[in-house]
């Protein structure tokens, strides 16, 4: 089995194109993760998730915790067999969502104790549980245990939160077990605040991990701020190692932020908007549910090499939502992660060939055309 690592094929500027080695297998970078929160991306199968160019899946800790248990899904073979996806997994500490979706919880020094908000049951995690869950779960990149701090936050709140963050990491690093193949990923946390960045860049590449998630942003700060956050923490960060913003993002913030040195993503947007009737396409968001749709035959975006571009049309997909079929939800997601696929593999491209400012450009251009009208 190859070990963890991370290989720097070319850069452009500040963006890196990089391969990441795991023990499921290799991912080209920059990369966009599709969010398999319980175990599936919602709507998909495994193998259609492949085809629409992901080569690594990120699972959410707390759901598969809670249900249906770590313990479980180990004896089940890990999670990369019960899914059905046999290439890299990364899962999340956990923390995100006890932070955002329980009411109920107390953080001590130790852990944070919550409710869970299926049954109500008592639950704590401390890094070392957090870290224990997800061997369990066989993550091929395990996420280090943080607060994430919430926004806004004064320097002094986001201090204080950074300081536990920093202490949990080293705890999250201790209980790491080293397998071939596995890698353990640090969070960087500070807020706003760019002295705070620093510090967490330091007291994280002090402990030393395999690659550094960027945490904490795209929670309220807006674009113009987080990519001021980018433009100072990511020249800070170990060149050698991958470099993962969390949770984000639009198309407009994938392409800046990998023009800022960011080698992978995480994100429930094409996925949950999929549902809901959004599209992501090269001329920008649109909503299937729209009246104006329901006449119209033409793909959602004749560029898209997906099937709900190839085989549907506009008023077809229209109908499919408004009248709640469950295949509408299918073939709006299966565009959306195809066209964020898409856009990733058009980054990979452009970072190789030199010419990143161009695409970047030529993004926008066509972003800002709108969904109008052409024949
Ligand atoms: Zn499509």
């Amino acid at each position: 089995m190859s070990e963890f690592g991370f290989t720097l094929l070319a850069a452009d500027g500040a963006a890196r194109r990089g391969r990441i080695a795991t023990a499921h297998g290799t991912v080209e970078t920059p990369a966009f993760m599709p969010v398999g929160t319980a175990g599936t991306v919602k709507g998909m199968l495994p193998g259609a998730v492949a085809e629409t160019g992901a080569e690594i899946l990120l699972g959410n800790t707390y759901h598969l915790m809670l249900r249906p248990g770590a313990e479980r899904v180990e004896r089940l073979g890990g999670l990369h067999r019960m899914m059905g996806w046999n290439r890299p997994i990364l899962t999340d500490s956990g923390g995100f969502q006890v932070m955002s979706l329980t009411g109920l919880r107390k953080l001590t020094e130790d852990a944070v104790i919550f409710r869970s908000h299926i049954d109500g049951s008592e639950h704590v995690l401390s890094p070392e549980r957090s870290i224990e869950i997800q061997r369990m779960l066989d993550a091929d990149i395990t996420m280090a245990l943080d607060e994430c701090t919430p926004h806004p936050a004064t320097r002094e709140q986001t201090a204080a939160s950074l300081a536990l963050s920093m202490r949990w990491a080293a705890r999250s690093k201790s209980a790491f077990t080293r397998r071939p193949g596995y890698g353990l990923f640090g969070i960087v946390q500070g807020g706003v605040y760019l002295d705070l960045r620093s510090q967490s860049v330091a007291d994280l590449t002090e402990i030393g991990f395999d690659g550094y998630a960027i945490g904490g942003l795209a929670v309220g700060e807006g674009q113009e701020t987080m990519f001021a956050v980018l433009d100072h923490t990511a020249p800070l960060l170990p060149a050698d190692r991958p470099r993962y913003l969390m949770g984000v993002g639009t198309p407009a913030d994938l392409v800046g932020a990998a023009m800022r040195g960011i080698d992978m993503f995480d994100c429930v947007m094409p996925t949950r908007s999929g549902r809901t009737g959004q599209a992501f396409t090269r001329r920008g968001k649109l909503n299937i549910r729209n009246a104006r749709h329901q006449d119209d035959p033409r793909p959602l975006d004749a560029d898209c090499r997906c099937p709900a571009c190839r085989q549907f049309g506009r008023a077809y997909l229209h109908h499919l939502h408004r009248a709640e079929e469950m295949l509408g939800p299918i073939l709006l997601t299966w565009h959306n992660l195809t066209y964020y696929q898409d856009l990733m593999a058009g980054l990979r491209a452009a970072i190789e060939d030199g010419r990143l400012a161009e695409f970047a450009v030529a993004f926008a251009a066509e972003q800002g055309l709108g969904d109008i009208e052409r024949l």
